[in-house]
């Protein structure tokens, strides 16, 4: 962005969205608003109970389910899916879950032109994305494809009543991770800060309530609506060394995604933190218990929130560490603090020791 003339670019999308406690009783409206009868419904093993609930819903009204959604999209499955698709004749695409089920739907979406209506149960937010990542042997390639943008997504806080805890405060970490990276992306705008700073604000107020009471409608709304508004920041930014670095982690490792995330988020932030002062003040003022540094806030957000602190308690090995740093190190991306081999190795070890983030690097 150019700070003086302001001159930046901003991509609107034409989704739908539909946001609040029961909304999901409109499911049936919207298929009939895109002009479709007979949905596919996708969603995880662990979520299998939904396809019956959904099919209530919308009188039986439903071409077929596929419930084998995987993280991080291997594009085995998503093949898998195409073959079962086509023998149904399903005139839309109706996912429900978080990332690996929107990811099979827009990875769908894309090879059939179908619309995709996502119903979205954990704070990711790639829903609201046109980014798709996927992996074959072991690496993961992403695309970027407006057309991937699901045409309506149904945010019902009632759904997110089950997920777990420990889900929901790695899932918001990795929410919050998108707009951190969004206010110093080489693309950032002011519109863009706007989403980033209340999404942020929402996630670090709400996460901590929900850990103690995680039926709260209130705190389980506000976190919803901080991830939808982090979620749009991931869509209109280029992600830096953070999303870089986990997107490594994940797709060499095998390692879960949001927990990943969260681990990352402080060490990546700090690790960039000498270059961007303004986003660090920012920072500092709306995240709780920072007393002036974002990074002392987010280290204690995370260990409030009961988060394992280390890559090596995620099974990263410390042989590993060398492998993602180099890997890291052949990818081509712009991030505020260049980046430098010895100082990525330093923080990579940090985050697998599980020791606190520190601008120190
Ligand atoms: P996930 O979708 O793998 O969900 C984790 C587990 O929680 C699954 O078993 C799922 O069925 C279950 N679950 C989801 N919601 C639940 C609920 N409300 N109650 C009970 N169980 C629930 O995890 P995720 O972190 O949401 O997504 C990770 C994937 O998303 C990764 O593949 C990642 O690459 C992708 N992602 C993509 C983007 C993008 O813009 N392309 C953005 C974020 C994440």
């Amino acid at each position: 962005m150019d700070a003086e003339s302001r001159s930046f670019e901003y991509n609107e999308s034409s989704q739908r969205v539909l946001f609040g406690k029961g909304v999901l009783a409109k499911l049936a409206t919207e298929v009939a608003a895109l002009g479709c009868k007979a949905p596919l419904l996708l969603t995880t093993p662990q979520q299998a109970s939904a396809v019956q609930d959904l099919t209530q819903i919308l009188n039986g009204h439903v071409a077929g389910s596929f419930t084998r959604a995987t993280m991080h999209t291997p594009t085995d499955v998503t093949e898998e899916a195409l073959v079962y698709a086509k023998t149904t004749n399903a005139d839309c695409l109706l996912s429900i879950g978080g990332g690996s089920t929107v990811g099979l739907g827009k990875a769908l979406s894309l090879r059939t032109g179908l619309p995709h209506i996502c119903i979205a149960t954990t704070y990711a937010g790639s829903e609201m994305t046109p980014i798709l990542g996927e992996t074959k042997n072991q690496q993961k390639v992403t695309r970027v494809d407006r057309a991937a943008i699901p045409k309506v997504v149904i945010y019902d806080v009632n759904l997110t009543l089950s997920l777990p805890t420990g889900m929901s405060a790695t899932s918001g970490l990795n929410a919050m991770a998108h707009a951190v990276e969004a206010l110093y992306a080489k693309d950032t705008s002011p519109i863009v800060r706007i989403f980033a700073l209340e999404g942020i604000r929402a996630l670090a107020s709400s996460l901590p309530g929900v850990m103690e009471n995680s039926q709260s409608i209130a705190f389980r709304s506000e976190a919803l609506l901080g991830a939808w508004l982090c979620g749009k920041c991931l869509a209109m930014t280029t992600v830096a060394l953070h999303h870089k670095l986990c997107h490594v982690l994940g797709g060499t490792l095998n390692l879960p995604h949001a927990e990943t995330h969260a681990i990352v988020l402080p060490h990546a932030l700090a690790y960039t933190a000498p270059d961007i002062p303004q986003v660090m003040k920012d920072l500092a003022e709306i995240i709780p218990h920072s007393e002036g540094d974002a990074i002392q806030g987010l280290n204690r957000l995370v260990s409030k929130l009961g988060i394992s602190s280390s890559l090596k308690a995620l099974g990263m090995k410390e042989e590993d560490i060398e492998l993602v740093t180099d890997n890291v190190m052949m990818l081509t991306f712009w991030n505020p603090r260049p980046v430098n081999k010895d100082s990525i190795q330093k923080m990579i070890r940090r985050a697998w020791l599980g020791e606190q983030a520190s601008v120190d690097i």
